[in-house]
C-alpha cells in the first residue's frame, strides 16, 4: 500500500523510474536475452555513494559476483583508474563485467525531494547528504571548495560541481538539479576510466547501467531512473 503511494510520488519526479525488482529483472533480462551474456560469469562494480542507505540498491543485482566498490561520496568513482584496472583483472575467465553507477536522492511521501526517513529516526534527514551539503555551500556565491587531505572526497565532489553551479541555482528544484549534474559527472568519469583502462580488460564486453537511485522509506523498495544502458564493445574503444 505504502509502496504504491511512493510509486506515484517517485514517478511525479522521475516518470521512467522502476522499482528495485523491475530494474533487476529488466536489465539482467536484457543482458541475457538481447546480448547473450552469461550472467553466471559477470563481475559487478558499483560507483554509488558510500551512504549506508544505498546498500540495498546494490543488491538489485546480487546474482552477480561482487561488487567491486569504486564509489565514494556522491557516487563519484574515487577508486579511479587503479580501481578500474583492479576490477578489470578480477573478471571471471570468459566472463564479462557490469558497472552500476549514479547518484542518489531521497524522497518522502509528502514529495520532499532530497529528504528521507532513515531507519529508526523520527525526523527526516538529507539524502544524498554529501550533495545536499554541497548544494547548501554553493548557494553562497562566494564559496569555493579548498582541497585538503582530510576531506578529500567532499571537496573534490564540490569542485566537480562548480561548472554546473549556475544551472543548478537557476533550477526550480535545486536538489534534483544537483543530482542530475552529479549523474553527468559520474557518467563521464566512468566512460573516461573505461577507455583509459581498456587494455586491462580481458573480455570483449562491459555492460554499463547508469542512472539515479531514488531512496524511499526504510524497508520499502528503492527506485532507479536509468539514464544509460549500454553494452560496450571494448575493441571499439
Ligand atoms: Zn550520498
Amino acid at each position: 500500500m505504502l509502496q504504491r503511494k511512493f510509486d506515484n510520488v517517485v514517478k511525479g519526479f522521475f516518470p521512467n523510474a522502476k522499482d528495485a525488482k523491475d530494474t533487476s529483472i529488466h536489465y539482467l533480462g536484457k543482458m541475457q536475452i538481447e546480448h547473450k551474456l552469461d550472467i553466471s560469469k559477470v563481475l559487478m562494480a558499483t560507483s554509488v555513494c558510500s551512504d549506508d542507505i544505498n546498500v540495498p540498491s546494490t543488491t538489485f543485482f546480487n546474482v552477480l559476483f561482487g561488487p567491486f566498490i569504486m564509489g565514494g561520496l556522491g557516487g563519484l568513482p574515487f577508486a579511479g583508474q587503479t580501481g578500474m584496472t583492479a576490477f578489470a583483472h578480477h573478471i571471471p575467465d570468459e566472463g564479462s563485467a557490469f558497472i552500476f553507477y549514479g547518484p542518489h536522492i531521497g524522497v518522502t511521501l509528502d514529495g520532499d525531494l532530497g529528504k528521507m526517513y532513515r531507519p529508526r529516526q523520527e525526523e527526516t534527514g538529507n539524502s544524498c547528504g554529501a550533495l545536499m551539503l554541497a548544494l547548501n555551500r554553493i548557494q553562497d556565491a562566494g564559496y569555493a571548495p579548498v582541497m585538503n587531505d582530510d576531506d578529500y572526497q567532499q571537496m573534490k565532489l564540490e569542485e566537480s560541481l562548480l561548472p554546473y553551479r549556475d544551472e543548478i541555482l537557476a533550477s526550480d528544484n535545486q536538489a534534483k538539479a544537483i543530482t542530475e549534474a552529479t549523474y553527468e559527472i559520474i557518467n563521464k568519469k566512468i566512460h573516461e576510466h573505461l577507455k583509459s583502462c581498456k587494455d586491462e580488460f580481458h573480455v570483449d564486453r562491459v555492460t554499463l547501467l547508469g542512472g539515479i537511485i531514488i531512496n524511499t522509506d526504510y524497508g520499502l523498495d528503492d527506485y532507479f531512473d536509468a539514464r544509460n544502458f549500454e553494452v560496450v564493445d571494448m575493441k571499439s574503444l
